[in-house]
């Protein structure tokens, strides 16, 4: 390790507990999707008194936002993608090792993103340090991304002009093991609700005159479940019922449906066009009408290999951290809870390709950000091994000295990746040239259908219902 190289992980060290604690404020806060109100609002603030400019509500979404910082020419400009909302029904105590719910039924941090702009604050804020401190040109822009977890947020800030000019994207995922991915991940996708309208009517005395929503959205469900078996292989199509009637004597005039139809980018359309003709055939044959939302529409994710070699020799630099018995005994002991294979804080520096990890069928919405700048996920170790994400286990580890430690190790790999990045033009123009391939094979066109809005509100109620219950548990940063 170089002196630079030692003077970032001091500067890193000297403020991680600031961090850590405002990683723990928002797990406390736990805001779902496009509600994240108080923990967009505690990092735009904490990034703003660091020196960076901060513009608040872009892309028209009140919880997202861009921190951004230049210096001299301003080139070459990075970004750096952070999240920080929760998921339903994942609440629970930290450090226990076995299901207990701090609130029973509300939100939680089940796929740690409470930790992930946090590291990405601390990379920045030190990196804009250090750059002061050599005089080095560049911008570094932070973007505040919420509500990953509703795959949301990032086709509408693209389509708002907001990466334009960006050289490199690092982005990162809390995991329970260090590992960066090139090449093709995960699947496009398209969700949706369909609601329908019928009519009510005593469902005993008079059923000719009403007419069945919740018939509305059996059927189309059975339409699609006969659409699955003649999609390719690579699909993935699953659904949800949100409304289905309230009483059996009353014919329900309303029914809802919401749909994840996923997908290879090249099919995802074709396969929405299908479903959206279940809707139509399902209100012609029920007599009922519908209308369609869109929450989401995204592509799959593309990473650079060039950009993911780099951060993987960073991701050597730092390596694990070492935990204490105590740390260990927490880890097997949820393992044992849990029967995953009890290792402790045992886990692989990976990087991976398609080649040597088959195509997974999970989505993020970071997949567009991969079609507009070259970017790479860092997956950094704040969960305990073996533990799925979006699960109680997730929440439990994430509030712990273990992930305050992957907070630190993944702010050391992002600090130092970008130290290089800003300051070798070759790999830079490397990874453009890699780039600049795969844009010519896969120009970006969203997938968000014409006059597409985020579905601000969404969560409004859900996130409502809990709120004072959790707010008694709040932390403060
Ligand atoms: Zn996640």
């Amino acid at each position: 390790m170089n002196s630079d190289q030692l003077a970032i992980f001091k500067a890193i060290e000297s403020k991680q507990e600031i961090f850590w604690r405002m990683a723990d404020a928002i797990w406390s806060y736990a805001e779902l999707g496009l509600e994240e109100y108080r923990s967009a609002k505690l990092l735009a603030d904490a990034m703003e008194a660091a020196g960076f400019k901060v513009e608040r509500g872009v892309a028209g979404m009140p919880t997202a936002f861009v921190a951004t910082w230049r210096q001299g020419s301003g080139k070459p400009v990075i970004g750096f993608l952070g999240e920080y909302d929760a998921l339903p029904m994942l609440s629970q105590k930290a450090g226990v090792p076995k299901k207990d719910p701090l609130v029973p039924g509300a939100p939680g941090h089940g796929c740690s993103h409470n930790t992930m702009f946090v590291t990405q604050a601390l990379t920045a804020v030190t990196v804009k340090e250090f750059m002061e401190k050599k005089g080095l040109s560049g911008t570094l822009k932070v973007y505040g991304s919420p509500a990953e977890e509703i795959l949301t947020s990032r086709p509408f800030m693209v389509k708002a002009g907001l990466f334009e000019g960006v050289d490199v994207v690092l982005d990162n995922h809390g995991d329970s093991f260090f590992q960066v991915a090139y090449g093709m991940e995960g699947t496009g996708m398209v969700s949706f609700i369909v609601t329908f309208q019928g009519k009510t009517a005593h469902a005993g005395a008079f059923p000719w005159m009403g007419r069945s929503a919740t018939d509305a959205v059996e059927l189309m469900h059975a339409g699609t479940e006969r659409m699955r078996e003649h999609l390719p292989t690579t699909q993935r199509t699953h659904w949800v019922t949100l409304e289905g009637g309230e009483a059996p004597n009353v014919v329900p005039d309303r029914a809802s449906t919401w749909y994840f139809i996923r997908d290879l980018d090249e099919n995802v359309e074709k396969n929405f066009q299908w479903a959206l003709d279940c809707a139509k055939g399902a209100a012609l044959m029920t007599q009922t009408t519908y209308e369609v939302k869109t929450l989401g529409a995204i592509h799959q994710r593309f990473p650079n290999k060039r950009l993911a070699e780099l951060i993987f020799e960073h991701v050597k630099t730092v390596g694990r951290p070492s935990y204490t018995a105590e740390e260990e005994a927490f880890a097997r002991a949820l393992q044992a809870e849990c029967g995953y294979p009890v290792v402790g804080m045992e886990y692989p520096l990976k990087i991976v390709s398609p080649d040597s990890e088959p195509l997974r069928g999970g989505s993020s919405d970071v997949g567009d950000v991969t079609l507009v700048a070259p970017t790479v996920s860092l997956r950094f170790p704040v969960r305990v091994p073996g533990s799925p994400s979006h699960h109680w286990t997730v929440t439990a580890a994430a509030k712990t000295s273990i992930a305050h430690k992957g907070i630190t190790a993944g702010a050391k790999v992002l600090a130092l990746s970008a130290f290089d990045l800003l300051t070798d033009s070759k790999a830079r123009a490397e990874i453009r040239s890699e780039f600049a391939e795969l844009t010519a094979k896969r120009p970006y066109k969203s997938f968000l259908p014409e006059g597409a809005q985020p579905p601000l509100g969404f969560h409004t109620a859900l996130m409502e219902k809990y709120r004072p219950a959790m707010e008694k548990h709040y932390i403060d940063p």
